[in-house]
């Protein structure tokens, strides 16, 4: 990383530490600085204190030092302890607005990028890493080292610099204290620098494996998961891929710290050699009379200080700059741009419902893949329409839906609402004329009432007709606690648990609750049998009211109903029409796939 980088990444990392909670910065910064203040003190006086002893000074004397120094460090120890509290309360605040920045971030994003495995990965490596200590925490510790040391450096060497200048010290022995000092930082450096080239391969290491790690753990802890995991007796082999992850993290761990701890022992020695140095120069210095004994104390003490402050400034410094590696990756989540978010235009209102919807040659490849999905796509309907989309799996009808509504931009061509560019539209307005019941549409562990509303609060009486109206009534009917009862048991033991069939009816309602002049299906009976699928789509015509609706199906009798029908092959259009015209068309592809079908269920009706 260049410097100029770390320049940029420190700054905003200050930055990003401020907004999180500008007060715990204060308070860590100041009380780093008082607290390291406060050895100096009786260091001082202390040396005052002997000094004023030997020279025979009256007890006046003695007793001002004694009262400066317990009252110095009295009163900064008082505003120390204010300060360690104030930052304690804020530390709440900066964890909820970390935890908080980061779900708005998330809930901010295209949801191309949410999809995008790269996303998924970036995420999953921050997660993981930051279990290896380097995160945005580590920013906070590291920052008050840096803090910390500067200020033992600055007083260290403000306390201990008249030594350089006495004359009673030969020049030889200055420079061999100076060499000595500089030797020992430089070791500390050269051994810190490969410590934190040993740790971060390992932590890299450990990245992987981990998130290995937490995808094994879901498939464990998941519920969803158990089923299949007891009848393919998978257990075994799983926790044995698991205890060879476990194997791995362990011996590379082992290997790490036993050459880190070598490393520290070298440095360690070193300083002990210089220590003693410094007593030995000391001490001649004394013995030949140029220092006072006071002098002596204050700078054996300030000397250590010293060394330890300069190791202990290089190692946080060493430390914050690995770290940017973290950072630079834990701010590039949050610089994934949303290019969603370019329009303006208002959509209109409109009382009549008049809506139309072009889409004009599109063709689209999904993020990172290089096949189209969607190629050279024409058509146009407008809103009161009820259009089916039918096609084998994979060939782009779900796509299709996913660009109708935003999810995605087309790679080429464009989509106009009522003749203009959708892109040009306020995205959030543009998302709110469409109500979809995705395939995998995902109802979540609140009450049955949040859930159909989407929202904390819900209209009893219009919640309780679009549960009718999508099928649920009799089923609302049974449940004691009614629009009450929680989903699942995420967050109340009592909570229902609901089939397949049950879930996208209560999907359907939500679709229906939201009002949009779109309603958009996608294989919403997929979990039905097939009297409920005859129950919803031949009550279709009347849930969608005058909505334009769109209704995806790979089961071609359902969709016989709608006024028009566009047959998807191999993520193009092959055929538009109603069902009459394109079951007179023996040559299409619609012919064909409504007589697979039907033989595929008159010979299961046979063998029934
Ligand atoms: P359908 O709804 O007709 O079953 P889809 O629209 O889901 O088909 O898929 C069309 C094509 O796009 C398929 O080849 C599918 O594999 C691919 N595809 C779907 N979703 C993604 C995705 N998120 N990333 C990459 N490719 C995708």
């Amino acid at each position: 990383m260049k410097v100029s980088e770390h320049i940029r990444i420190s700054k905003r990392a200050v930055r990003y530490l401020f907004s999180l909670s500008r007060s715990y910065a204060i308070c860590l910064i100041l009380n780093a600085v008082l607290v390291n203040i406060l050895p100096y003190v009786p260091i001082y006086f202390s040396a005052k204190l002997l000094d004023a002893l030997y020279d025979g000074k009256p007890l006046g004397t003695l007793g001002l030092y004694v009262f400066l120094t317990v009252g110095i460090v009295f009163g900064v120890s008082l505003v120390s302890t204010y300060l360690s509290s104030r930052r304690d309360i804020s530390a709440g605040e900066m964890y909820r607005n970390d935890d908080w920045q980061f779900s708005e971030k998330a809930m901010q994003m295209a949801y191309a990028s949410v999809e995008d495995p790269e996303v998924t990965l970036l995420r999953e490596q921050i997660a993981m890493e930051s279990q290896t200590g380097y995160n945005q925490w580590c920013l906070i510790s590291c920052t008050e080292s840096l803090v910390s040391c500067a200020t033992v450096l600055f007083m260290s060497l403000s306390m201990t610099f008249s030594f350089f200048l006495l004359d009673s010290i030969p020049l030889v022995m200055k420079f061999a204290f100076v060499g000595g000092i500089l030797l020992t930082i430089a070791c500390g450096i050269l051994a810190n620098r490969k410590t934190e080239v040993l740790t971060n391969r390992y932590f890299e290491s450990c990245v992987s494996l981990n998130t290995f790690g937490g995808k094994y753990a879901r498939y464990i802890e998941h519920y969803s998961s158990g089923k299949d995991i007891r009848i393919y007796d998978m257990a075994e082999g799983l926790l044995d891929l698991n205890r060879k992850r476990m194997r791995t993290v362990y011996q590379n761990g082992m290997k790490l710290y036993t050459k880190t701890a070598a490393l520290q022992a070298v440095t360690t020695v070193l300083e002990h050699i210089l220590r003693f140095g410094v007593y030995m120069i000391l001490i001649y210095a004394a013995v030949a009379g140029g220092i006072t004994i006071g002098s002596v104390a204050r700078y054996v003490s300030c000397v250590m200080l010293l060394l330890s402050g300069a190791s202990g400034l290089v190692s946080a410094l060493q430390k914050a700059l690995m770290n940017h590696v973290h950072l630079k990756r834990f701010f590039s989540y949050f610089d994934i741009p949303n290019p969603m978010y370019q329009g303006s235009l208002t959509v209109e209102k409109r009382d009549d419902n008049e809506y139309f919807v072009e889409f004009r040659d599109v063709s689209f490849c999904y993020p990172n893949t290089e096949s189209y999905a969607l190629r050279h796509v024409n058509l146009k309907f407008k809103v009161g329409e009820k259009l089916a989309i039918v096609g084998k799996n994979g060939s782009g009808k779900t796509t299709f839906i996913k660009l109708m509504c935003r999810l995605y931009d087309p790679t080429e061509g464009e989509i106009l609402l009522n003749g203009v560019n959708i892109k040009k539209y306020d995205y959030d307005e543009y998302m709110s004329i469409f109500s979809v019941v995705f395939q995998d549409f995902r109802l979540f562990g609140f009450r049955l009432g949040e859930n159909v509303a989407a929202g904390p609060s819900y209209d009893p009486q219009k919640t309780r007709e679009c549960l009718f109206q999508a099928g649920f009534g009799k089923r609302l009917a049974a449940m004691p606690e009614g629009m009450e009862s929680f989903l699942f048991k995420e967050f109340d033991e009592s909570g229902i648990e609901i089939s397949g069939g049950e879930g996208q009816r209560i999907a359907l309602a939500r679709a229906l609750y939201k009002d949009a002049p779109f309603l958009i299906l996608d294989e919403p009976t997929s979990a039905l049998d097939p009297v409920a699928e005859y129950e919803v789509y031949s009550s279709f015509n009347e849930i969608a009211g005058d909505k334009t609706a769109v209704y995806i199906s790979h089961r071609l009798a359902s969709c016989r109903f709608c006024d028009k029908i566009v047959v998807f092959d191999a993520g193009k259009i092959v055929q538009t029409g109603s069902h009459e015209a394109l079951i007179a068309d023996e040559a299409g592809l619609y012919h064909a796939l409504w007589h697979a079908q039907a033989q595929y269920y008159t010979t299961d009706a046979a063998k029934a």
